[in-house]
């Protein structure tokens, strides 16, 4: 049996490629390592994540306003961000059965496959390459962004004046970026594409430190409402020596994921580094008029910086259950909050029956319109709610022969399996009340 935090990775990944949630990318043609594509259940899950996410920072705020900047940017933008220069990992090759390392992952000086003898490490940068127009040299090489922030910091006069929000103010953006990782793995803890969700969030000097502090709470805050146990997520602070040297602090949420506890999210105070460094290689004006003191500044900036793919990862991880059921039997379950899950709702008439069929019908197209519903009709109706349990879907509707005659439907709560009777007439009230939580 799976003990919360204690879940075997094997288990998440054949739950999500049984079920659909992931596939491996181009997999007919034998795969593209660590390249994933999200399945009609992963893709709900991930669209819902960005929701929760853009709801609490954006919609439910008057301070945060959003941005879908291009992935493709000018070459400069990340010779003055310091990508071309820095944006390095230190790689080793084993030399006895070639496997390649980040060395800073490595605890020693020996291959952790084989225990051969490792290179010399070399600097190698992260950022993916591409060209921009039919011919391939140096002028027209660009990158695939390896974050989302630096179209944030170009844009940032471009937002403050159509916007004209006083300090402090954020900017959110999510979006896909890509890095060369030399070791990716564990699913989609680590790929060379993958979706980020960025805030950042500028603020007075001085304040910095204050504010830094209010969204370390705030971010950790927001996996425990969403369902991550309080015990499975922590912050971390960065030793000195894992500082950029223009950092003012810098803290991980980190997940205790399978493979021990792990980044989810970085939280920098990143200084005005970002906006002074584009600011002299651009050549352009990126300050902000303060009318208290009548000075132009430069304002500092928090990054939240999270990852959708390994918050779906974790949320998956942290979802999923195992219990043995009155007879005996296995019961996997993925108790997710219904903010995230996949489906909300499914409609299970209780026979295939020509007599149900139409009622059952009926209700489908009422509930579907409210929530992301799913209609089965096929095996037993215990074998259904187990479909449903392992996919998260927190409340059944079974319609059977009595809902003819009283016009009622069964109510099944994914978690504690009891059941009520509800009027077909009050059945989405009533669903939007317990999908908020409202108990059984
Ligand atoms: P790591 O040390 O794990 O390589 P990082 O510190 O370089 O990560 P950041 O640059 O802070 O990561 O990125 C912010 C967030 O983006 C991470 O917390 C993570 O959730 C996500 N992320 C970064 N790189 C990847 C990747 N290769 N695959 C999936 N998610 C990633």
């Amino acid at each position: 049996m799976a003990e919360p935090g204690k879940v075997d990775m094997d288990k998440i990944a054949s739950l999500v490629k049984r079920r659909g949630f992931l596939f491996q990318s181009s997999e007919i043609y034998g795969g593209l390592a660590s390249c994933w594509d999200y399945g009609p259940l992963g893709v709900e899950l991930k669209n819902n994540i960005k929701r929760e996410w853009w709801k609490t920072n954006v919609q439910q705020r008057d301070d945060i306003v959003g941005l879908d900047a291009s992935i493709l940017m000018h070459p400069d933008v990340w010779v003055a961000s310091g990508h071309v220069g820095g944006f390095v990992d230190p790689m080793v090759d084993c030399k006895d059965c070639r496997k390649r390392w980040r060395s800073d992952h490595l605890n020693g000086d020996k291959c952790p496959e084989c225990g051969g003898e490792v290179t010399e490490p070399r600097m190698f940068n992260l950022m993916l390459k591409t060209f921009l127009g039919p011919v391939e040299d140096s002028a027209h090489q660009v990158y695939m962004r390896p974050e989302t922030a630096q179209g944030i910091f170009v844009n940032f006069t471009n937002v403050l004046n159509v916007t004209r929000k006083k300090l402090p103010f954020g900017i959110a953006q999510i979006g896909k970026a890509f890095r060369n990782e030399i070791t990716p793995g564990n699913l989609t803890f680590r790929t060379r594409e993958f979706e980020m969700m960025e805030i950042e969030y500028f603020v007075k000097p001085g304040t910095d430190k204050e504010l830094h502090q209010k969204w370390l709470d705030a971010r950790l805050q927001w996996y425990v409402d969403l369902g991550i146990n309080r015990d499975h997520v922590q912050l971390r602070k960065h030793g000195d020596d894992e500082l950029a040297h223009y950092a003012q602090g810098c803290y991980d949420v980190e997940y205790l994921f399978p493979m021990g506890w792990m980044e989810l999210e970085g939280i920098a105070n990143r200084s005005d580094f970002d906006l002074s460094q584009h600011a002299s290689a651009s050549g352009k004006e990126l300050s902000y008029f303060d009318d208290e003191s009548g000075e132009h500044i430069t304002p500092y900036v928090i990054e939240p910086s999270a990852g959708v793919d390994r918050s779906a990862l974790a949320f998956l991880t942290d979802a999923y259950h195992e219990e043995l059921d009155d007879k005996g039997d296995l019961r996997v379950m993925l108790k997710l909050h219904p903010k995230l899950a996949p489906i909300k709702v499914a409609i299970l008439p209780l026979s295939k029956k020509e007599t149900l069929s139409p009622l059952a019908r009926e209700i489908y197209a009422t509930v579907r319109d409210e929530f992301m519903t799913q209609y089965d009709d096929t095996q037993s109706i215990g074998k259904r709610y187990r479909r449903q349990d392992e996919i998260g879907t927190p409340i059944c509707v079974t319609v059977d022969f009595n809902s003819l005659e009283d016009k009622q439907v069964t109510l099944r709560d994914r978690d504690s399996m009891k059941q009520i009777r509800v009027p077909i007439a009050e059945l989405v009230a009533v669903l939007t009340a317990k999908l908020n939580s409202e108990p059984f």
